[in-house]
């Protein structure tokens, strides 16, 4: 059966995490709060690190997800503008209208006289 951690179990983790994030000598932090020093540099080593590395893919994934987010928004703002730029384009009548039916004579060509 693996061993529990003394420092992960401990009630001032946080503290002791602290202590080894800003560089706090082992010996130091085992003073401090009363704990070995081979458990502090095991817990530094083994899950202080490894939390952190899953912080900062959570913060990656996070970011990621952000991006994505903003991204999507762009497009959906883009085809908006489009439809509205489709819509100016084509000949304006009232909402319900009917499209008008009436066409207009074909356009008389000019030719130079011979
Ligand atoms: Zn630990």
């Amino acid at each position: 059966m693996p061993r529990t951690c003394t420092i992960c179990a401990h009630a001032e983790r946080a503290a002791i995490d602290a202590a080894a994030l800003a560089g706090a000598s082992f010996r130091d932090i085992a003073g401090q709060f009363h704990v070995s020093r081979s458990a502090v540099l095991r817990h530094k080593a083994e899950h202080l690190l490894a939390e952190l590395v899953k912080a900062k893919q959570a913060e990656d994934v996070s970011r990621a997800t952000d991006l994505l987010t903003m991204a999507t928004e762009r497009d959906k703002t883009a085809l908006a503008l489009l439809a509205r730029a489709d819509e100016s384009q084509s000949p304006s009548r009232p909402r319900g209208a009917e499209a008008p039916t009436a066409r207009l004579p074909p356009r008389k060509v000019s030719r130079p006289p011979r």
